[in-house]
């Protein structure tokens, strides 16, 4: 241990979408740094050889329905290994404050008076977006997007890892309207239901969409349909998580990117 009682410190840290050399130099330090790290499912497990030797690693990991630590236990060892004085790293999938259960654990650290920081990442919807070549804002296309969760659609059970079903209704009625590009996030099991919702309050079945999984990572797959029948294409390809929805017609660059690029690459050729 390198520190004396009551010098503990927690770091809560943003890991990135799931390519290892997306995290932030400030992140990479703070893993060096840490006597434990409490890491959770979707974190690259890359990142924890960038950690100490010696360094206490901890799975926290919660697929949905199976919790390998209660959020109570994890806020718990967090704040104990504090008190001992270690540098505490809880290492998040993406970024901690973006459906990662980030806040709680602050608001935690906050009460008890323990001194902690908040390392941002790249989180899964930005990180997906780019390795997909679908820009979330294009202009003339998209000028704004959300980020949403499908944890929370009407027949939805508990989500996995960050959020588990705690928050607010989503209002898809007004989403369907009033954003341009919607990334879902722990949508996949939800996707009928999102799919009638959203056409439901009048989104048109011709909206393009996009279903990343795995994104930034080497298994990143990544499909396009429309509203009216990405269910269909879901099953037939199976689709699992961790992925991501994208709604809008800034799903379309992506197939203009292809086309682009064939074309350049056969004048080359
Ligand atoms: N804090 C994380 C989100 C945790 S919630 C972040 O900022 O990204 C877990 C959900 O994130 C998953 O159900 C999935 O919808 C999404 N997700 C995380 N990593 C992903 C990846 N590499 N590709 C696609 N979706 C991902």
């Amino acid at each position: 241990m390198r520190h004396g009682l009551g010098e503990g410190f927690v770091s809560i840290v943003g890991a990135g979408p799931g390519d290892p050399e997306l995290i932030t130099v400030k992140a990479l330090k703070a893993i060096r740094a840490a006597d434990v790290i409490l890491y959770d499912r979707l974190v690259n497990v890359e990142l924890l050889t960038y950690g100490d030797s010696l360094a206490e690693r901890i799975y926290c990991g919660k697929a949905p329905g199976r919790h390998a630590m209660t959020q109570d236990m994890i806020q718990r060892r967090m704040i104990d290994s504090a008190l001992e004085g270690k540098r505490v790293v809880r290492l998040k999938g993406g970024d901690p404050f973006v459906f990662g259960r980030g806040g709680e654990e602050a608001l935690a650290l906050a009460a008890r008076g323990i001194p902690y920081e908040v390392i941002p990442g790249i989180t899964s919807a930005i990180g997906a977006a780019a390795a997909s070549g679908i820009p979330l804002t294009h202009r003339g296309v998209a000028a704004s997007f959300a980020c949403v969760t499908g944890s929370r659609c009407p027949g939805a059970e508990t989500g996995e890892d960050g959020e588990d079903g705690g928050s607010p209704a989503v209002q898809w009625e007004l989403l369907a309207h009033a954003v341009d590009t919607l990334v879902i996030y722990m949508g996949v099991s939800q996707l009928k239901e999102i799919r009638s919702e959203l056409l439901r309050h009048g989104k048109a079945a011709s909206t393009p969409v996009a279903l990343i999984e795995s994104g930034t990572t080497r298994r990143q797959r990544t499909f396009t349909s429309t509203l009216g029948e990405v269910h269909k294409l879901a099953a037939a390809v199976q689709i699992s998580n961790p992925a991501l929805i994208v709604i809008g017609a800034a799903v379309l660059v992506r197939d203009q990117l292809a086309q682009l690029e064939r074309q350049a690459a056969s004048m080359i050729g």
